[in-house]
């Protein structure tokens, strides 16, 4: 028998889990742990809410959730509930998969006024994460920058444009679609500190800007290289691209048409921010030119108006005490995975925050073998009994999946005509939700 803990209930806990059921069969017993009572991690919190068809993969951790020697055990923070060195006592491998949910720091003078967030933070807003669902942006000024080129600044722009009805189907919570329909909101920018070859949008996201009933992308056709430059770039990026033409290409009279616009600022690079009485007022960027890849300052500085700026610019794990940590990359210090003996990481904690949700399910694969080659002969740990055992006697509330269920469908019970779900969003809700 193997006894695995996973900690964090996301796509790369669940592909984790489901790679060591394949490998193992009946002779594995895998406990996913989660601080929150409810799974899936970025699938539920991050994942945009009028993504859908992208969340429908929890589907698939559900299966793999409800297999015999699968748990999940919620609402257990490791760290402080139950810590790293007693999860090593009781399972054979403890595998990180905890994602990266802080924000990278701008770093920039000003980015404490009211009014600034990073994308965990305002991404958490409107998908109803306990810990930010208390946020309460203010959205009553006309203009709202959006720092970083990537598909997470797109959706930010997009959330930020929608009207109501666009939001039908959506799982986007009350809160904040309440404010998002009282929003004031005209202009979106999205800065990029270099130029548009070198955008991380993918075609699928940015071509839902064009689509959008009440907003209409704009690029300065100054900013295009040569149409002929495109041909070097790997065909994602050269769709892209393409679509960045087409955004050029919009006759001014349908931006008229349209009450929001959003503008594409290329060769931008943010250097302060400025505001009055504590809040955000304008962005201060200094122009750049990309030589080599890289954006080089051209001294030549400008001001932007902005009563609300998103930064998203990346993230960072969050390090567990006793866990090496690799501070300038932030995740975990590992190789290929392996962290320390019988201690993993796997996701975003272990190759930070790249690809799609896919992109973890090989890499849950890969650290299920490299679990592998680490255990020799038959495990003498007590695996989940023990867990359960000291659970009791710290009387931790630990939510099963069969809490979650009815968590779930209480939620579903609660959802708006059209809308798959509304969901708690606060800890304590969840958890009255799951019954006595
Ligand atoms: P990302 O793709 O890495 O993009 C980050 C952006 O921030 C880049 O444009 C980067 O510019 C910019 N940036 C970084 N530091 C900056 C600074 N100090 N000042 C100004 N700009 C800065 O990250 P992300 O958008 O957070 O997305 C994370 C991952 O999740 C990606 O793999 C993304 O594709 C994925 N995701 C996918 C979807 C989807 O498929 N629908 C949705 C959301 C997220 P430089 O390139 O110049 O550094």
């Amino acid at each position: 028998m193997r006894h695995i803990a996973i900690v964090g209930s996301g796509p790369a806990g669940y592909y984790t889990a489901e790679a060591a059921v394949k490998k193992w069969g009946d002779d594995v017993r895998v406990d996913i742990f989660d601080r929150l009572p409810v799974p899936y991690g970025l699938i539920r919190t991050g994942v945009a809410p009028d993504h859908q068809s992208i969340k429908g993969v929890s589907r698939r951790y559900e299966k793999v959730a409800l297999s015999d020697n699968v748990r999940f055990v919620g609402n257990v923070a490791v760290g402080s509930d139950v810590s790293v060195e007693e999860l090593q006592d009781l399972y054979d491998a403890v595998v990180f998969a905890t994602g990266a949910p802080n924000d990278r720091s701008l770093d920039l003078p000003g980015d404490h006024l009211a009014n600034v967030f990073g994308s965990a933070a305002f991404v958490g807003w409107y998908n109803g994460h306990p810990q930010f669902a208390q946020l309460d942006p203010d959205l009553s000024g006309k203009h709202a920058v959006v720092i970083g080129m990537g598909n997470v600044a797109l959706d930010v722009a997009r959330i930020l444009s929608k009207e109501r009805c666009e939001f039908d189907g959506s799982d986007i919570v009350r809160h904040a679609l309440e404010a998002l329909c009282a929003s004031n909101i005209h202009t979106i920018t999205i800065l990029g500190r270099r130029g548009p070859h070198q955008i991380m949008m993918t075609p699928k996201e940015l071509g839902e800007l064009m689509h959008l009933n009440k907003a209409s992308p704009r690029v300065e056709t100054v900013d295009l290289p040569p149409v002929d430059d495109d041909a070097i770039l790997e065909p994602g990026l050269r769709k892209s691209v393409t679509l960045l033409r087409d955004f050029a290409a919009i006759p001014e009279s349908i931006h008229g048409e349209k009450p929001i616009t959003i503008d594409f600022d290329f060769f931008a690079s943010p250097t302060a921010l400025h505001g009055n009485d504590g809040k955000v007022r304008e962005v201060e960027v200094e122009r750049t030119r990309v030589e080599a890849g890289r954006a080089i300052g051209t001294g030549e500085t400008y001001r932007i108006r902005a009563d609300l700026v998103v930064s998203c610019i990346g993230y960072r794990s969050s390090p567990i005490e006793g866990v090496p940590f690799d501070e300038r990359a932030g995740r975990f210090a590992n190789d290929g995975g392996r962290i320390l003996p019988g201690l993993y990481c796997v996701g975003w904690a272990r190759r930070g925050p790249s690809g799609t949700i896919g992109t973890n399910r090989p890499d849950g694969y890969s650290v299920v073998d490299l679990v592998d080659e680490d255990l020799v002969g038959g495990s003498p740990k007590r695996g989940r009994s023990g867990f359960d055992e000291l659970a009791a006697a710290r009387q931790i509330d630990v939510v099963t999946f069969r809490d979650w269920q009815k968590i779930e469908e209480a939620e579903e019970a609660a959802a708006r005509e059209g809308a798959p779900r509304e969901k708690f969003t606060d800890v304590a809700s969840m958890i009255a939700a799951r019954g006595g």
